[in-house]
Order: C-alpha cells, then structure tokens, then sequence
C-alpha cells in the first residue's frame, strides 16, 4: 500500500509500530485484542454522546490543497481527486464551528495536512493569517487555542516563503519527511531537488526559526525501510547533519503502513476513527484519515455543522462497521493496519 507524503507523515506520526513490534501470533494477539477492546470502549462512550455531548474529538485534521508534487514508493497510488484548495469561507466555518461549540473543547490539534502539499496552495499564507485571526478570537473567549502543526515534504522551501510563513507566527510545530537510506533513495523521494540541496533548505529554515519564532517545533519523520533498525543508523550523512539540529525525529518502518502482512489488519476497532476528524479543501469531511479518494465522506462544512457531521448516521454507519470487526466491507483503507 502507498501513502501521499502528507498523510504518510501523519500516519507515521502516530506511534502504530504494531507492524515492527509484532512478530508472533501471541504479541499480534494480544495488539489487536486491546485495540478491540479499546475501540468497543470509545465506541459506547461515542453511541452514548445523546447523553455526555461533548465529541471524542481530538484532532482535526484540515488539507489546504489535494495536490501533491512529489510521489515515492511510498505514495499513494491511484489518488483520482481532482485538484482542489481550500478557500477562506471554508477554514472560517471550520474555525467558528470549533470555536463556538463547546462540545469541541476536546480538541487539542489542528494539522493542517492530508493528502497534499501544504506549500502548493498560492493562498496558504491569507489563510494561516485567518488561523491567527481565529486563534485571537479564540484567546478573547479563555479558551486554549489546539497546537497548529504541519508537515511538509520541503521540496518548496524558499527562502522569502519561509519568512512569511515564520512571520504570521502561528504553527506551533513543523515536520519534515526525512526519507533516506542512501542519496538515490533520498532522491527518488525528492523528485525536485535531491538531498543535498534539502538539507541546504532545511538548514536555512532552521536558522530562520531561530531568528524569527524559535519557539517552533522542528520534527522530521524518517521512514526507515528494512532491514535497518529505526535509528538514525540508516541515514545518509547528509540527513545526519540536519538531525542533531532538530527537535526531534520520529522514525518508522513502512511496515507502519505497508500491509503486505495481512494478518496484521485488525478488524476490529482504530485508535483513530473516533478521535479525530479529516477537513478536505473543498469542505467535506472524511471519516478516516487516510481517505484520499473522498470515499469515506460523511458531510460538508457548506451545509452542516461539524457536530452534526461528526454525529451523523453517515459516520455512525462507518464507526459501527469497525465495531462489528467488518473492515474489510471498507471502500478504503480496508487494508490499513491501524494502530
Ligand atoms: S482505519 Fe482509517 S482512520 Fe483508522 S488509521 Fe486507518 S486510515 Fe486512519
């Protein structure tokens, strides 16, 4: 199975090693049973929100552009959306709907990524200037405004860009897709530049950090491919170079999204279904978070709140089929592993 670089770096994001860890039946077993187990208890705390109200929500995700400049291996193959950006109306309503629901309060993160290219959306400085305007917004009212991240392939990072982006002062943390066992791996990845010219980029934008926000986060996701173990021992040294200069790294084997293993699906149950929500540009909503192909949409924003999409049969219908342990009836991500 193939990802986009965005939601290959937010799925990689999530600590799912299950896919490294779980060599024996006994460890799978034991995986999948408390990921069941855990599901069926967020899923009757979900089925009894009549009551308790406030959204198992945590995250939101919010894709500023379906577009994507650079496919690896391990991209997504078949992603047919067509091209699309996400205007100011959309992030607005997403933005009051978060800000005047109360039962959003659970909130925490808004990662504005998905499928897509952040970089590539002509628009995206106007719109994290409207994520500043709504983070004020949000201040006035004493409520604490969620960690804005993003993750980027870098393959656009210009100089001036940067400072823009830096300037507006809005995203808490920033992540790189660190992809790299040797300089022609690197550069099937990094279509446009290759390595060396990415670590120039990366560099640049760090010193910039520190001069213009150094409370940002830097991350980089590195995408250790077997037999290497998930250190920095499989980096080039270039890679090397960067790594000691960011915040942190976050290595995975793309055994956290590569099914091959079939046995390694589990049927029942996501730590992610019910706790976070995916926004795509033109304002509907996924339920999974790796739904490139809009499959999985239970709404919009242009016709309904986020609450009541979030509470819609339409996403119950999806939430109950992982209940019932029938993911495989899934249109999508049928296959993913899903820790
Ligand atoms: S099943 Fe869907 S929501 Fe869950 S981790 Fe997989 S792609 Fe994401």
């Amino acid at each position: 199975m193939l990802f986009s670089f965005g939601s290959m770096g937010r799925i990689l994001n999530r600590n799912r090693v299950k896919g490294n860890l779980a060599n024996n039946h006994w460890q799978l077993f034991g995986i999948k049973f408390t990921q069941a187990l855990r599901y069926k208890f967020d899923y009757y705390h979900y089925c009894s929100g009549h009551f308790t109200e406030k959204a198992s929500i945590r995250e939101i995700n919010l894709e500023f552009c379906s577009i994507g400049n650079a496919i690896s291996k391990f991209s997504v193959s078949g992603h047919t959306n067509s091209k699309s950006y996400m205007s100011t109306e959309i992030l607005d309503r997403v933005f009051n709907d978060l800000l005047y629901d109360k039962r959003f309060s659970r909130v925490a993160t808004i990662s504005l990524y998905d499928g897509g290219e952040t970089f590539l959306h002509s628009k995206r400085l106007e719109l994290l200037r409207r994520v500043k305007l709504h983070k004020a917004l949000w201040n006035i009212s004493g409520k604490k405004f969620p960690r804005i991240t993003l993750i980027s392939n870098g393959i656009l990072l210009r100089e001036s860009q940067v400072k823009e982006l830096l300037e507006i002062n809005v995203i808490n943390e920033i992540g790189f897709n660190l992809d790299s066992d040797s300089i022609k791996a690197f550069e099937d990845l990094k279509m446009n530049g290759g390595e060396g010219r990415f670590v120039e980029r990366l560099k640049m934008f760090i010193k910039l950090k520190d001069i213009i926000s150094p409370e940002v986060k830097i991350i980089g996701v590195g995408i250790a491919e077997k037999p290497h173990a998930i250190n920095s021992g499989y980096v080039s040294p270039e890679i090397g170079s960067v790594i000691n200069i960011l915040d942190r790294i976050d290595y995975r084997l793309p055994g956290d999204t590569n099914i091959d293993n079939i046995g390694k699906v589990n049927e029942t149950g996501c730590n992610l279904l019910l706790k976070q929500l995916t926004i795509l540009p033109d304002g509907s909503v996924s339920v999974c978070c790796n739904d490139l192909n809009s499959k999985g949409i239970v709404g919009s924003v242009l016709g309904n709140s986020l609450y009541d999409i979030y509470f819609s049969g339409a996403r119950l219908k999806y939430v109950r089929k992982l209940y019932e342990g029938k993911k495989k009836n899934w249109s999508f991500a049928g296959n993913c592993i899903s820790y």
